[in-house]
């Protein structure tokens, strides 16, 4: 499984998750699959002032169901997943996790993994299909995504296609300059 992450969803992603660090954040992801294996993802939303704690169970279910009701109003864009962070230097899929993933109909699922910075790294496709790299001086960033295998019903890892992310360094060794000669 492929999945596309534009620069709009990648951009909101990292911010969701660094707005809110040390808290986690969750949100869904707006786009559309192309072919049996590969999903586009276009536009990525966070639910406001969502504290994964209480998202969990009721809250989620009910701003889902509004959401979905609504959405088809919006846009011919539907949903395709969610995404939520992790401060705590995992990128696995905790076991809540992965009971969401089975008992929803949600097709993919992000994880950001986001740390203190300890050192420089430039963002980079992993072999495992994560992609990785730092914001700015603070922060380390992971992203993963999950899929569920329908045939073992089991969430697996696909690979994650993000040219924007790759191209990302340029813009910060640019931010950083400016920064120095400001
Ligand atoms: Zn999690």
């Amino acid at each position: 499984m492929k999945v596309y992450i534009s620069e709009a969803a990648f951009v909101n992603i990292i911010i969701s998750a660094i707005e809110v660090y040390r808290k986690e954040c969750l949100g869904i992801l707006l786009g559309h699959k192309v072919g049996s294996n590969k999903y586009v993802v276009e536009y990525a939303v966070p639910y406001q002032s969502a504290d994964r704690k209480y998202t969990e169970v009721k809250l989620k279910t009910m701003r889902e169901q509004r959401l979905k009701k609504n959405l088809k109003f919006l846009t011919y864009i539907s949903e395709i997943g969610d995404f939520h962070s992790h401060c705590n230097g995992t990128i696995e899929l905790s076991d809540t996790d992965i009971e969401d993933m089975e008992g929803s109909k949600s097709n993919i699922s992000i994880i950001i993994s986001v740390t203190d910075q300890k050192k420089r790294i430039l963002w980079q496709s992993l072999k495992d299909g994560d992609i990785s790299g730092n914001i700015g001086n603070d922060f380390s960033v992971r992203l993963s995504c999950y899929y569920i295998d329908r045939k073992k019903n089991k969430p697996s890892k696909a690979t994650i296609i993000c040219p924007y992310a790759l191209s990302f360094k340029y813009i910060q060794e640019n931010a950083r300059e400016a920064a120095l000669m400001a």
